[in-house]
């Protein structure tokens, strides 16, 4: 079966999984970018000329988060991505961490949180290739969390709202996990259970994580997702593959369509 269980384990292995993932992408008509080369391995993009507005999905800015990568190549390996339009992956974007297997990259930085400073070789070579490119109109970012035992994401929405889209998405994910409960996660108080709706200002104004980046871009959504690191590997990949697959298989709908809050059982926003 060509699938990812070959680099599905707790141990990351870098160098093999870029080799399957250029596999996998070359195979799905991907072309590489070789954004930087650090002395833990090369940053590298993947894109596919379609349809603008692009979709753009990443992965592995934090190193002790297997998930998102093995995902990602997943979600590459089955044809995820729409092939009409113009698609855009960053599977592992922090090569230091990755190896070393911190959230950190080599140099002790959390390159998640350092999109507006942009003090670190990672992010400037990431964002300087990201703005040659036309901005996504939706964003999926793969991540976890050690200090919770179900699924949650954050959105961020500058467009139509539409409460369907996230009952769904929690839906798929719910094979696996059941959503993180509130009353809040990480300081931010829940939308519905699993649900963050962040608005597009980061926490600390200094420390601004790819999503705000990209918000500020003018992408006008996004979904972060955070699996819990407790748990079993081949449950946290599957839930990121098919909540992704939540949001990619309703495209382009995701985008015209407006749903009625009415009598869908969520709590009124609060904030976040
Ligand atoms: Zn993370």
């Amino acid at each position: 079966m060509n699938d990812s269980s070959n680099v599905m384990s707790d141990l990351f292995d870098l160098p093999s999984f870029l080799g399957e993932f250029s596999l996998a992408a070359a195979a799905r008509g991907f072309s590489r970018h070789l954004l930087l080369e650090t002395e833990d391995g090369p940053i590298l993009a993947w894109e596919r000329l379609g349809e603008a507005p692009p979709i753009y999905l990443s992965a592995g800015i934090h190193g002790d988060e297997p998930a998102g990568p093995l995902a990602a190549l997943r979600l590459m390996e089955e044809g995820a991505f729409p092939t009409d339009r113009h698609c855009i992956v960053c599977p592992a974007l922090n090569p230091g961490g990755l190896v070393l297997q911190t959230r950190a990259n080599r140099r002790g930085a959390d390159l998640n949180r350092d999109y507006n400073i942009l003090s670190c070789q990672e992010t400037i070579a990431h964002t300087r290739w990201l703005s040659s490119r036309p901005v996504p109109s939706l964003f999926i970012s793969l991540h976890e969390d050690w200090e919770t035992a179900g699924f949650y994401f954050y959105e961020i929405n500058l467009g139509e709202d539409n409460v369907r889209r996230a009952t769904d998405l929690l839906s798929a994910v719910s094979a696996h996990f059941p959503a993180e409960l509130g009353p809040g996660i990480d300081g931010h108080l829940l939308r519905g259970p699993g649900w963050i709706f962040h608005r597009a200002e980061p926490d600390l104004p200094d420390s601004w994580p790819e999503a705000i980046w990209m918000a500020k871009r003018g992408c006008s959504l996004s979904f972060t997702f955070e699996t819990p690191s407790k748990a079993a590997l081949k449950d946290r990949v599957a839930a990121h593959v098919d909540g992704s697959l939540a949001l990619l298989d309703r495209l382009p709908k995701a985008f015209t369509e407006t749903d009625s809050m009415d009598g869908v059982g969520f709590m009124p926003l609060c904030g976040s």
